[in-house]
């Protein structure tokens, strides 16, 4: 199977994804965490790529397709993609990668959230290193039990380089002029499921295992 997930940012991908790879088993390729994890190389073109997010815009369609083609070269069938497609461009070129390789898109799961909301689930938002769970320091219910700790394997929390206020106005007006538009382009494929992610996490993975289920 394969699921696109599709969100503004801080709509919680990340979460539903982790919560989607561990009941069906699927691989959670996050184009945003490819792009954090080659940061760490210190060479020109990770300086280009840290330039292109610190100022909440997409990196180019050439470099992230190489990513993605690299990926899907080495990965089974039964991706769940987080940040991928992120325009028109992207999702043209996917269709045509999934073609070559006799396979097609099964879902795609759109996380509706409004822009008041998600601003303030930036703030805060920490997130594992190591096992990848997501924290939020604002948000009672989603803090972790240590200040700056991961419930699960005890490594320190990470705030993310763009996770500020100035920098999420800047991802949201690109997510509006160049990743809205693919709602549109899925729905009429009649591959678009819309899910309220305005609730608890939870919540919002129970109607996601609900349009899961009715899949397979
Ligand atoms: P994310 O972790 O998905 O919120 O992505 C963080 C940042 O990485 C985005 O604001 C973009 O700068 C960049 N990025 C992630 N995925 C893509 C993509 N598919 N195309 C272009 N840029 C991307």
């Amino acid at each position: 199977m394969n699921i696109i997930l599709l969100a503004p940012p801080a709509a919680g991908k990340g979460t539903q994804s982790l919560k989607i790879v561990s009941k069906y088993g699927l691989t959670h390729i996050s184009t945003g965490d490819l792009l954090r994890e080659s940061l760490k190389r210190h060479d020109e073109l990770s300086d280009q790529i840290r330039e292109v997010m610190n100022r909440g815009a997409l990196v180019s369609d050439e470099i992230i397709l190489r990513l993605i083609e690299d990926v899907m070269s080495s990965t089974e069938h039964g991706i769940i993609f987080d940040g991928f497609p992120r325009n028109l461009n992207q999702a043209k070129k996917y269709e045509e990668l999934l073609t070559k390789l006799g396979q097609s898109i099964d879902l795609v799961l759109y996380l509706e959230i409004s822009k008041e909301e998600a601003e303030k689930r930036i703030v805060g938002r920490r997130t594992c290193s190591n096992c990848g769970k997501v924290y939020n320091t604002m948000i009672e219910r989603e803090k972790p039990l240590h200040e700056e700790t991961c419930d699960v394997c005890e490594t320190a929390l990470t705030h993310r380089e763009d996770d500020n206020v100035s920098v999420f106005r800047l991802r949201y007006e690109t997510y509006m002029n160049e990743t809205e538009p693919l709602i549109h382009f899925y729905e009429e494929k009649g591959l678009l499921k819309r899910i309220d992610a305005s609730l608890e996490s939870e919540e919002v993975f129970h109607s996601i295992v609900e349009v899961m289920d009715s899949l397979i």
